[in-house]
């Protein structure tokens, strides 16, 4: 078996053509790109050998003179170092691919983060929130500096790409297999330095600030509804997206109509003589105004009647109507009475001399 076919590079390559190489390679054939495939894993494991020996100056000189097999670590005189078992362990299983190779995407696109989302509260009276609003709510965010445009670097001085690490963020040694790779002791990481920080952000690139954001409150909107609007968060990190904004609604309450989904609930007090013979009565509509509600001959306390279409606005699209009004009757009985009144209800109490616990008792004995 010929390593360097193994790696797909020339005889002559150089370390860093090898290390390249063995990095497309390996990642094409690791095992969790490739689960269940033994034929890619095979491959993982003479690239993984190929790299060993060809990334070791020691061992890729006695390799090119040697007629000997290279393949395992026995037939070159002298223990190979780890092996694939060893490697396999080490990583913990295969590992993962991301812990592997994720370093060496360069840092400064590593830390190209999207900006953070904000959440706020915006209050809103009952009225507003049933007919939708529009209004503007206080932001805490984190801009993009306007004097360094972001960069942190003072102004006419730009960025340097660390010269350490070259920009990757980390330093790394070779270990055989695999290269360890720690933060950069110079740029912390970052892949860059500012040598005249911006003074205004500190080097930051972003500086704190209370962005007034106008908010569109659909009609009916709920307590506790979330809005987002996409982009109006903090700034992101080294020309990152910047983060969303989401506007929590906080709906005073209304001291008669209680919300329920999207309809609203009225408790309506009722007069005994009202339920007994049947009545229309009007009923106060949330926003304004009033509906007629028939109340049937013999209305019950707490009978709830529902009034289509004059709840809140549908805040979902495609053509979903309204909620609806559910007026709920409160059976009011006269604390006191006139004398005719009494009169009148004494003659009746004698007429229907009726027993309206009779079930209650039946219930209870059988
Ligand atoms: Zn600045
Ligand atoms: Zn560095």
């Amino acid at each position: 078996m010929d390593l360097y076919k193994v790696l797909e590079v020339s005889k002559d390559a150089a370390q860093d053509e090898i290390r390249r190489s063995y990095r497309r390679l390996a990642r094409k054939y690791h095992p969790d790109a490739n689960p269940g495939d033994k034929r890619a894993e095979e491959r993982f494991k003479e690239v993984q050998h190929a790299y060993e020996v060809l990334s070791t100056p020691e061992k890729r000189r006695e390799y090119d003179e040697g007629p000997r097999t290279f393949f395992g670590s026995q037939g070159a005189g002298q223990p190979s170092g780890a092996n694939f078992q060893d490697f396999s362990d080490l990583l913990g299983g295969f590992g993962n691919l991301g812990d592997i190779f994720g370093r060496s995407a360069n840092a400064a696109q590593r830390t190209r983060a999207k900006g953070e989302s904000i959440t706020v509260n915006v209050r809103l009276s009952f009225e507003d929130a049933l007919r939708g609003v529009t209004t503007r709510v206080g932001v805490p965010v984190e801009e993009a500096c306007g004097e360094c445009r972001g960069t942190g670097a003072a102004p006419g001085t730009a960025p340097l790409t660390c010269p350490e690490c070259g920009g990757r963020g980390v330093q790394s040694r070779d270990q055989g297999f695999f290269a360890l790779s720690t933060p950069c002791s110079r740029c912390g990481g970052e892949g860059r330095i500012i040598e005249k920080p911006c003074t205004v952000c500190g080097g930051n690139g972003r500086v704190r600030r209370n962005r007034q954001v106008k908010v569109r409150i659909p009609a009916g909107a709920k307590d506790g509804m979330k809005v987002r609007i996409p982009g109006r968060g903090s700034a992101g990190r080294r020309g990152g997206p910047a983060g969303d904004l989401y506007v929590v609604t906080r709906v005073e309450e209304h001291p008669v109509f209680r919300r329920r989904g999207d309809d609203f609930v009225v408790e309506v007090p009722v007069s005994f003589v009202e339920a007994v013979l049947g009545a229309q009565i009007e009923v106060p509509r949330p926003g304004g105004g009033t509906v007629r509600v028939k109340l049937p001959a013999g209305t019950q306390d707490g009978k709830q009647f529902k009034v289509r279409g004059a709840g809140a606005p549908r805040t979902k699209k495609n053509g979903a109507e309204n909620g609806n009004l559910i007026v709920r009757v409160g059976l009011v009985v006269p604390k006191k009475l006139k004398r005719r009144e009494r009169e009148i209800l004494e003659a009746l109490a004698e007429e229907r001399d009726e027993d309206v616990r009779q079930d209650l008792f039946k219930k209870v004995r059988s």
